[in-house]
C-alpha cells in the first residue's frame, strides 16, 4: 500500500478552491458552515452547475436518435464525456464506460447482468464485513436466489483483507470477489491490485465499489486489474443521478442487459430483437444526459486541482482530525492508527463515550457543522465494531485546517455541555 505524503494546499489555493463552491459561503444556525459530510455527498463547483445550465440553455435534445443540430450537439457532448471518463479512470476504450444512475445501480446491474448467469448452486461470492449495503444486499439477494453462498474474507487488525490467509483457502467454487476500494466508515483502502492478481490466477471475477475512492485518489482500472469498478457522480463533485460502471471489454459479450427498451436495440423484430454493442446495450431509455455531461466537468475540476494534491491535502486534514480527537477525553476512535499514519482517506468515525451520536450530530449542527451520525449503510461493520452507530466526519478538497481546529473546539464544547 502506498504512503500518501501530507501537504496542505496553500492558503491562496484553498481560497481559490472555496470560491468555486458558493454553498460553503452560507451560515448555518448563525455560524459559518463547516461541511464535513463529504462521504455522503460532495458539493458541486460553479463549473458543474454552469455545465448543467449550459446544456439546458443551448443543447437540450434527446441523444443518438435525432439528425438535427441540437441532437447532434447533445450526442457529441454525452459521448465526449464517456471518452473523458474512460481516460480519467484509465479504461482502454470508452465502450468500457457504462453510464448508470450511481454506484448502487452499477452494482445491481453487475449482480444480475454479469454474475447471475455464471453462478451455480453452492458457488461462492467473497466479500468483506465493511461493505456499504449497496455492495452487499444485491449479492445476498443473488446468492439466496441461486443457492450460492456469500462468504466474508478474513481481515487483519487494520481491517484490510488478510491476503496470506485468503491465499491458503480452496478456490474451487469461488466465482467473484465483491469489495469496496475505500471504506465509507473507516476510510481504509483495500489491497485491490494484490487481490486482482490472485483473482485472475484463479479465474475469479473482481468487482470493486469505488464510491469512496474516485474523488480522493488517482484511479487506473487497468493497473488495478479489476473486472468492474463502480462509482457515483455526486461523491466526486458532480451531480446526483449519474454514475459509472466500468466493465472490462472481455465481459461485453457475455454480460446481458437488465433493462430493455429504446436506445439499446439494434433491430426489433415482431417477436424478438437484437441489441447494440456495449456500452449502449446496457443503457436502455433516455439516459441522464445533462448529468453525464456535467460529470465530465466535475472530473475536469478534479484534474485541474490535481488528484495527487487533493489526496495529500485531505490526508493532512484527516491526520489533524484524528490526532485532535485522540487528545480529547471520552472520545472513542474506530480506525487503525497505522492506517491513519500511512494512508488516511478523509474519513474519521468516532463516538463520545457518554453521548448518543444523534444527539452529538444535532449539537454539531447547532454550531454550523455538518457531520453524519448513524450506521452509514454498513450494519455488518457496526456489529463488528460492537456499536449501533458512529459519528463520521469526512473531508473534501475545499475543507481547511482552520475548519478542523474549529471542529475540535466544538467537540470539546459539546463534551463539556453534556458532561
Ligand atoms: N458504496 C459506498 C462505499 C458508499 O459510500 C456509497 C454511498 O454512500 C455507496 C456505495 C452508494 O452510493 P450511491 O448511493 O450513490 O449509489
Amino acid at each position: 500500500m502506498s504512503f500518501i505524503p501530507l501537504r496542505l494546499f496553500s492558503q491562496e489555493k484553498s481560497q481559490s478552491i472555496r470560491a468555486q463552491f458558493p454553498i460553503l459561503e452560507q451560515s448555518v444556525n448563525n455560524e459559518p458552515l463547516i461541511y464535513f459530510d463529504n462521504a455522503a455527498t460532495s458539493q458541486t463547483p460553479h463549473s458543474v452547475v454552469e455545465a448543467l445550465a449550459d446544456y439546458y440553455h443551448h443543447d437540450n435534445a434527446n441523444i443518438h436518435r435525432g439528425v438535427h443540430t441540437l441532437a447532434e450537439q447533445a450526442t457529441r457532448a454525452y459521448e465526449g464525456s464517456r471518452q473523458y471518463i474512460a481516460d480519467f479512470i484509465g479504461a482502454k476504450d470508452p465502450s468500457e464506460v457504462i453510464f448508470t444512475s450511481g454506484t448502487t445501480d452499477g452494482i445491481n446491474f453487475l449482480a444480475r447482468g454479469l454474475v447471475e448467469d455464471q453462478l451455480e448452486t453452492d458457488d461462492i461470492i467473497l466479500t468483506t464485513p465493511l461493505e456499504h449495503h449497496s455492495n452487499l444486499v444485491p449479492w445476498q439477494e443473488l446468492c439466496q436466489r441461486k443457492g450460492a453462498k456469500l462468504e466474508y474474507m478474513p481481515l487483519n487488525e487494520d481491517f484490510q483483507v488478510n491476503l496470506s490467509m485468503l491465499k491458503k483457502r480452496n478456490t474451487e467454487n469461488i466465482r467473484a470477489i465483491v469489495i469496496q476500494h475505500v471504506s465509507n466508515v473507516l476510510g481504509v483502502e483495500q489491497p485491490i491490485q494484490a487481490l486482482s492478481e490472485w483473482a485472475r490466477d484463479h479465474d475469479i471475477l473482481l468487482i470493486v465499489d469505488g464510491a469512496q475512492a474516485i474523488p480522493h485518489q488517482a484511479i487506473n482500472v487497468n493497473d488495478l486489474g479489476v473486472d468492474a469498478y463502480c462509482f457515483s457522480g455526486h461523491k466526486a463533485y458532480g451531480p446526483t443521478g449519474i454514475g459509472v460502471c466500468y466493465l472490462n471489454e472481455r465481459h461485453h459479450q457475455q454480460a446481458r442487459p437488465v433493462q430493455y427498451g429504446g436506445e439499446m436495440i439494434h433491430f426489433v423484430g415482431d417477436y424478438e430483437s437484437n441489441y447494440k454493442d456495449s456500452p449502449w446495450k446496457f443503457e436502455a431509455g433516455t439516459p441522464p444526459i445533462a448529468q453525464a455531461i456535467a460529470l465530465q466537468t466535475a472530473l475536469e475540476y478534479i484534474n485541474q486541482t490535481g488528484v495527487e494534491a487533493i489526496a495529500q491535502h485531505e490526508a493532512a486534514l484527516t491526520q489533524q482530525l484524528y490526532q485532535g480527537l485522540q487528545k480529547i477525553d471520552g472520545i472513542e476512535l474506530y480506525q487503525s492508527p497505522a492506517i491513519i499514519a500511512r494512508n488516511p482517506h478523509g474519513i474519521i468515525s468516532f463516538n463520545f463515550t457518554t453521548i448518543h451520536p444523534h444527539d452529538a450530530a444535532s449539537a454539531y449542527d447547532m454550531e454550523g457543522i455538518a457531520v453524519r451520525a448513524g450506521h452509514h449503510c454498513a450494519q455488518v461493520l457496526m456489529r463488528k465494531l460492537d456499536v449501533a452507530a458512529t459519528l463520521r466526519a469526512s473531508v473534501g478538497m475545499y475543507n481547511t485546517a482552520a475548519e478542523v481546529e474549529q471542529f475540535l473546539l466544538v467537540t470539546k464544547k459539546i463534551k463539556e455541555f453534556f458532561d
